[in-house]
């Protein structure tokens, strides 16, 4: 909302996808965070009937969770068992970004699981904007168009995925933003505050 999209600024849902996923919901200017700062937890969404094939146990106990699906470890894994062997997450990227079809093919189905995920949050918050930050999104038009046509099939209230769903605009450097937006965030909403108090120095 700060360094981002003009249309992120009425109402947002983001959806995180990494080693974790997570989703926030910003509302004219402010965040919603719980009593618990427990909002967005959708890690353990229920992917449903369909959402995998050999699926991996997730942390919570149960199978077909969204984070167990498309965490990047899960990513990881489900090259090996396919035998494309990658030492980390961002060379099975590079590989997608470079046209191998094994690694491509991952990375469109995890646009399709992150789709439902993305629905479901559409119908919940009706936002004006949902942005994901997952790097095939990003980065691998094909992507995109499948987590807007997972959206297209399963959103109620979303009439329109090419507007509403949108990558992030810091694709590749999203952690680094966030952190600054953090700092920047305190500072801008009260310019002449206190700041932080010091550690005294002995
Ligand atoms: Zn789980």
């Amino acid at each position: 909302q700060l360094f981002g999209e003009a249309s992120t600024r009425a109402s947002t849902v983001l959806l995180f996808v990494g080693a974790v996923v997570d989703a926030a919901f910003a509302s004219s200017g402010a965040m919603h965070l719980g009593p618990r700062s427990g909002a967005g937890s959708v890690a353990h969404l229920p992917l449903g009937s369909g959402g995998s094939g050999g699926a991996e146990p997730c942390s919570c106990g149960r199978t077909g969770c969204l984070q167990s699906e498309v965490s990047e470890r899960a990513m990881v894994r489900r090259a090996a068992e396919q035998g494309l062997i990658v030492g980390s997450f961002t060379e099975l990227l590079d590989r997608a970004l470079a046209g191998d079809a094994r690694a491509l093919a991952l990375f469109r189905r995890r646009a399709r699981l992150v789709g439902r995920g993305a629905a479901l949050l559409l119908d919940m918050f009706d936002p004006e904007v949902l942005v994901v930050v997952e790097p095939g999104a990003g980065r691998i038009p094909e992507c995109l168009a499948d987590l807007r046509a997972e959206v297209a099939e399963r959103s109620w209230v979303c009439e329109d995925p090419e507007r509403a769903v949108v990558p992030s605009s810091f694709t590749g450097s999203v952690l680094a933003t966030a952190g600054g937006a953090v700092a920047l965030g305190a500072l801008y909403t009260d310019p002449l505050g206190p700041w932080p108090a010091l550690p005294a120095v002995s």
